[in-house]
């Protein structure tokens, strides 16, 4: 036999590592630096590596399932309920419990435009059909609840990413307010803010618990990870805060395990590690200061850990840099031709991916 017709489903565009690109240009590895999946440039966290390896004895029995210490720290530190903190395999994982738990077959969700691909990926195995809302390219990609609603026709989830990836831009909670406000009772707003540590504004966490103002909301989901400021993207670590009483749904969409028992036991050590974050949050919040001022392109203003870059032939570009041994992200694939997504390194990682653009750019074609 062969698998159902998947053709609706497109396959993810990982950004290729660097034993990858090394092989395929017959080339050595050293040679490279890659600045092209917003991987961590400290590496994780000492505490999270020291666990892993007191842990690594511990793997031949199966993880708790649905409460873990580390579902404690979590939810102390956002002060909610541990059953209101879904974790999950990295928060691709997270995605798909929302989904599993929220859309029924045929319901609509609706992704931005650019964007990341997994809402709409996720969407689609819970047997969801996917609409898309533009973000403005002129106007700085703001995620305004204006532009979402223009777009809006009752669809069942509406994803928000703050910071956005790849643009860099963020919305501000009384904004998400008015959209989950707008938005149908049965419709779920999902924040991401997989890149929230390196931003100024504050968690949409206080809107499902109605802090700073705001009153308690139960459209609303928060998603976040471990694999950006905890440098644990390996690990598959992530989770949603999600409003009070959504307890049941989790146990029964939640895959068993899905979370290992290193990924719940180094989370805890690096989410407690706050000396490693700041550290991480200092490199990027300088590295994308640099990127903005020294290149010799327009450079969006991020407060991600993370810059997109608008050069003209994005996939000739990014190739150049390539053999010249920087590795970013050619942003087509998200739905932005013309620009390239460059992590924020550390400082001579970030020196090396100025220059090598600069020099690019000024190449004769
Ligand atoms: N949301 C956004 C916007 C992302 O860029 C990513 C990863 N690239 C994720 C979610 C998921 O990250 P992970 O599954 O590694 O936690």
């Amino acid at each position: 036999m062969q698998p159902r017709d998947l053709s609706d489903h497109v396959a993810y565009e990982a950004g290729r590592g660097i034993e990858e690109v090394a092989r395929e240009l017959g080339r050595d590895p050293s040679e490279f630096v890659k600045l092209a999946s917003n991987e961590n440039p400290h590496g994780p966290s000492p505490a999270a590596v020291e666990t892993i390896r007191e842990a690594a004895s511990s793997v031949s029995s199966y993880p708790k399932s649905t409460h873990t210490d580390l579902t404690e720290a979590v939810a102390d530190h956002w002060d909610v309920s541990p059953a209101q903190v879904w974790l999950a395999n990295g928060g691709d994982g997270a995605l798909d419990y929302l989904s599993r738990a929220v859309i029924k077959p045929g319901d609509e969700v609706l992704v931005p435009t650019p964007g990341f691909a997994y809402y709409g990926m996720s969407a689609r195995f819970h047997h969801g059909e996917v609409s898309e809302y533009s973000l403005d390219r002129e106007g700085g990609f703001t995620q305004t609840a204006a532009a979402v609603l223009e777009d809006y026709d009752g669809e069942r989830i509406v994803y928000l990413t703050s910071p956005h990836n790849p643009s860099g831009s963020t919305t501000d909670l009384a904004e998400i307010e008015r959209l989950a406000e707008e938005t149908d009772e049965e419709t779920l707003v999902v924040v991401d803010e997989a890149y929230g540590e390196f931003a100024d504004v504050d968690s949409a966490v206080a809107l499902i618990e109605g802090r700073d103002g705001f009153d308690a909301r139960d459209d609303i989901a928060v998603l976040r990870t471990f694999s950006k400021a905890y440098g644990l993207a390996g690990l598959r670590l992530g989770y949603a805060v999600v409003p009070d009483g959504w307890a049941d749904a989790y146990t029964r969409v939640n895959t068993p395990f899905a979370a290992s028992e290193l990924a719940c036991r180094a989370g805890l050590a690096a989410f407690g590690d706050d000396e490693h974050v700041e550290r991480t949050v200092e490199t990027a919040r300088k590295s994308r200061t640099a990127m903005r001022e020294e290149i010799d392109a327009h450079v969006w203003e991020s407060e991600g850990n993370f810059v997109l870059a608008n050069v003209g032939d994005a996939s000739a570009v990014a190739d150049a840099m390539q053999e010249r041994g920087v590795i970013v992200r050619d942003c087509t694939s998200f739905g932005l031709p013309g620009c390239i997504r460059i992590t924020c390194g550390t400082e001579a990682e970030t020196e090396r991916a100025i220059e090598t653009l600069n020099e690019v750019l000024a190449a004769p074609d």
